[in-house]
């Protein structure tokens, strides 16, 4: 069993598909083991993406992700990571999948809908800045 962090992103909140989306997860044999709607500071946002800081979009990224609610989700299931990153798509939605939560919701490759820890220890780091160990059931 492994588990990952996705975020339904500000856009996707907006646009009301915080229930499709979930639906979804269940439906391709992901468990939600912790859940929560919150609404990130910049500096929230700049910490989980201390990644990217270097990167020209860095601060565009953290004023999307910090301009509204959005919802952390820790998901479990047999190659959860990997499982999920098919089921988003990729980054830019005009070249997702069809199918693909990133082709049905996202309108660009900043305001993509969605979020999915990419490797077993970014996952770790990303569940563990949102929910406390015993959050996680
Ligand atoms: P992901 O793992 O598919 O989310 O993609 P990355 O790790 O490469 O990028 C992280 C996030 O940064 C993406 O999901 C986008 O929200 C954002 N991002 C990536 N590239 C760009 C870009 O060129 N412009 C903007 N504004 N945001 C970007």
């Amino acid at each position: 069993m492994e588990r990952t962090l996705s975020i339904i992103k500000p856009d996707a909140v907006k646009k009301g598909v915080i229930g499709p989306i979930l639906a979804r997860f269940e439906e391709e044999g992901l468990r939600i083991c912790a859940m929560k709607k919150i609404q990130m500071s910049k500096r929230v946002a700049e910490g989980f993406y201390a990644v990217h800081a270097e990167r020209p979009f860095f601060g565009e990224l953290t004023e999307f992700m910090s301009s509204g609610p959005c919802v952390v989700i820790a998901l479990e299931g047999e190659g959860a990571i990997l499982a999920n990153r098919r089921i988003m798509g990729a980054t830019n939605p005009a070249e997702a999948a069809d199918g693909t939560l990133r082709k049905l919701y996202a309108d660009s490759i900043g305001e993509n809908a969605v979020h999915g820890s990419d490797a077993p220890e970014t996952a770790a780091t990303e569940i563990a800045y949102f929910f406390a160990g015993t959050e996680l059931l």
